[in-house]
């Protein structure tokens, strides 16, 4: 089993939250045979933690990496990302498919932003696997979504996808990507699809996860929260 556990669930908001309790960004932390978590957006919250996966070098995802303890062996998908790291971090790259104790940790690589390399990671551990992916606008290779358990996918919006300058990066729409998974026949071996990365536009959230669902019968869309802990 993998003992996951949502510690925040946001995605990079302009304005600040009113509940000052909420979490800024999207990161998770998880338990198998070893403890893992994933980015670190938000301060460390004294966890403790053996690897810390990095998705990519935005700010609401590498932003708080000097709060960690100097034991965390910072775990990337790229070796660009060495130059971003604590000062005499120890770091461990990643491979296309790594092991860490007994737990696989697949990064893949996505379109997201033409500033740095972005990647999601499928994660395997005893007979579960599950792909953790915050930010994409899309990726480069579907096949790595086959024979997966779950899915934890960025929703930064509903409906519209944002597209910065130059149409380069950005984030595609939750219902726009779901779509794409439904064409190509996708869809993850449990059907459960858990939102991550919640953009402004998934608010109020049960009104517009239930819209989703309606659009995808096929899929059992659940949405995140701070501190939600899931066994998968
Ligand atoms: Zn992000």
């Amino acid at each position: 089993m993998i003992k996951l556990q949502v510690i925040g669930s946001r995605a990079n908001w302009s304005k600040p939250f009113k509940n000052k309790k909420i979490k800024k960004f999207t990161s998770c932390f998880l338990e198998t045979d070893k403890k893992f978590q994933i980015d670190a957006g938000n301060p460390w919250d004294k966890k403790k933690i053996n690897y810390l996966l990095i998705t990519h070098l935005h700010q609401d995802h590498i932003g708080k990496i000097q709060t960690y303890p100097k034991e965390t062996i910072f775990c990337l998908p790229s070796k660009t990302f060495a130059k971003k790291m604590p000062k005499g971090a120890r770091t461990l790259l990643l491979k296309p498919n790594s092991k860490i104790g007994n737990t696989n940790i697949q990064p893949f690589l996505v379109h997201h932003s033409i500033h740095t390399l972005t990647y999601g990671f499928k994660i395997s551990y005893q007979k579960t696997s599950f792909i953790w992916l915050p930010d994409y606008f899309s990726p480069f290779n579907f096949s790595v979504f086959k024979k997966t358990d779950y899915f934890f996918l960025g929703a930064s919006s509903l409906k519209r996808d944002i597209l910065h300058p130059g149409y380069l990066h950005g984030q595609i729409s939750i219902l726009h990507f779901l779509r794409k998974l439904k064409k190509r026949k996708i869809s993850p071996k449990k059907r459960k699809i858990y939102l991550i990365h919640l953009g402004l536009s998934m608010f109020p959230l049960k009104e517009k996860i239930s819209w989703l669902q309606r659009q995808f019968p096929e899929y059992h869309i659940i949405t995140t929260y701070d501190g939600i802990k899931i066994n998968l």
